[in-house]
């Protein structure tokens, strides 16, 4: 079966066309600016890229022009939009509402529309890309897979905040955690490089990309994670502030006079690796500016790996031990010299990397010794083959 697996965010959409037999992508691609002009870029596997700067007002354009790119004499890669066997879709928030993966029905669109209140940038776009393709291709099966999904195994006290209780009553304010297909996806496939049963092990996996968090995988569920409520909590990010007093913040409203909207633009989009070094949110940049002796570069990557470190050990002890560490996403998977310096504050755990491991890339590969006592792992992750599995999985139970 042809699966299209759907991210919608605010002003984009990100697709693949995943062949859920062979598990290879036949084509991917990006529409940006969606409401703005309009730009999508196609990749047939294959075939030449495409470009085209078409105006695309809504995500049900988008989702059209997608459909188009995908049956085009040129740089299509089927014959009929008819062989899409079903819709994947990432959706962000799902709440205390959806623990796995479902089928997207009337009732599990109520609740997603339930959900827009936390998650208001992104579950408005979700669910317009959900009836977009219930519109462009009627009867298809859709699934949500959600990022708050795998994290609702947590306990009570990993996600409750000590606000009066009633808040959480009320409006359901609590820990949520989110990258949580990443999460689910790199612990499994760590269990399989360990060859061992994933009930059996402490994982510790951190997603380290411009969104970064980390989570606590016991006997392969998520028993903590960095993030909460929103994706803004926890470690520094690019431009995220993640943890920080509630009360400071409430300190620099009272002194700028800040709106609650100025803020948040400052703690989601100021802050971070970029709101510290004042160079970029992209790591690369930051690394370089650090090669080249800018010490706010220094100060950014100091504090981030500080941090990373920090959460590791925390949840060493929420698990009380850990088996392996894994690191994934754009930095995780990319930057040794992130991945040594944070290793170095855990050599008290008997961790030990071998630089060569360290130093490969693009490969799930285990960097630690065969000394160490905890083994640590880069597994590029991958998001849309799970959504794409979780999909075919339910579609097929629907056929039994
Ligand atoms: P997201 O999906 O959250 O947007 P990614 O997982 O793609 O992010 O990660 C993007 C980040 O990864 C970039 O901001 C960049 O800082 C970092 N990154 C990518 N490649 C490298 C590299 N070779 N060295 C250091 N950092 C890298």
């Amino acid at each position: 079966m042809k699966i299209l697996v759907l991210n919608c965010g605010s002003s984009s959409l990100k697709y693949q066309l995943i062949d859920s037999e062979t598990e290879n992508v036949l084509a991917k691609g990006l529409c940006e600016r969606i409401g703005i002009d309009g730009m999508l870029k196609h990749e047939p596997v294959g075939k030449d890229k495409f470009v085209s700067n078409d105006p695309l007002p809504d995500h049900s354009t988008a989702v059209k022009a997608v459909m188009d790119a995908l049956v085009d004499p040129e740089h299509g890669v089927i014959g009929s939009t008819l062989e899409i066997g079903a819709v994947g879709h990432r959706v962000v928030h799902g709440g205390e509402y959806f623990a796995n993966s479902v089928l997207i029905t009337e009732e599990v669109k109520d609740a997603l529309r339930k959900c827009i209140d936390l998650a208001p940038l992104h579950n408005p776009a979700n669910i317009i890309g959900i009836e977009a393709c219930e519109k462009l291709m009627p009867g298809v099966p859709q699934v949500a897979v959600f990022d708050t999904a795998f994290h609702q195994t947590m306990p009570e006290k990993a996600y409750l905040y000590a606000l009066p209780y009633e808040y959480y009553e009320k409006y359901k304010v609590r820990k949520y955690g989110f990258h949580g297909t990443s999460h689910r996806y790199v612990s499994q496939e760590c269990a399989k490089l360990i060859g061992k049963p994933i009930e059996e092990l402490k994982i510790v996996t951190c997603h380290l990309g411009n969104g970064a968090s980390i989570c606590a995988v016991r006997k392969g569920i998520s028993v903590d994670t960095s993030m909460g409520f929103t994706p803004l909590d926890g470690l520094a990010m690019g431009t995220r502030s993640g943890s920080v007093d509630p009360a400071a913040i409430l300190y620099l409203m009272r002194k700028e006079n800040l709106t609650i909207d100025q803020m948040d633009h400052i703690l989601n989009k100021e802050s971070g690796v970029l709101g510290i070094s004042g160079v970029s949110s992209d790591f690369r940049d930051i690394e370089a500016a650090e090669g080249e002796g800018n010490e706010r570069a220094t100060s950014a990557l100091d504090l981030f790996a500080y941090r990373v470190a920090k959460t590791i050990g925390e949840y060493v002890t929420a698990m009380k031990g850990v088996d392996a560490i894994v690191f994934t996403a754009g930095l995780g998977e990319n930057s040794a010299t992130m991945r040594q310096v944070i290793c170095d504050y855990l050599r008290y755990l008997g961790i030990e990397l071998d630089s060569y491991n360290n130093s490969q890339r693009g490969k799930a590969i285990e960097i630690t010794t065969r000394q160490s006592r905890v083994q640590v792992f880069v597994i590029p992750t991958n998001e849309e083959l799970v959504i794409a599995r979780d999909t075919r999985e339910i579609v097929e139970g629907l056929k039994k």
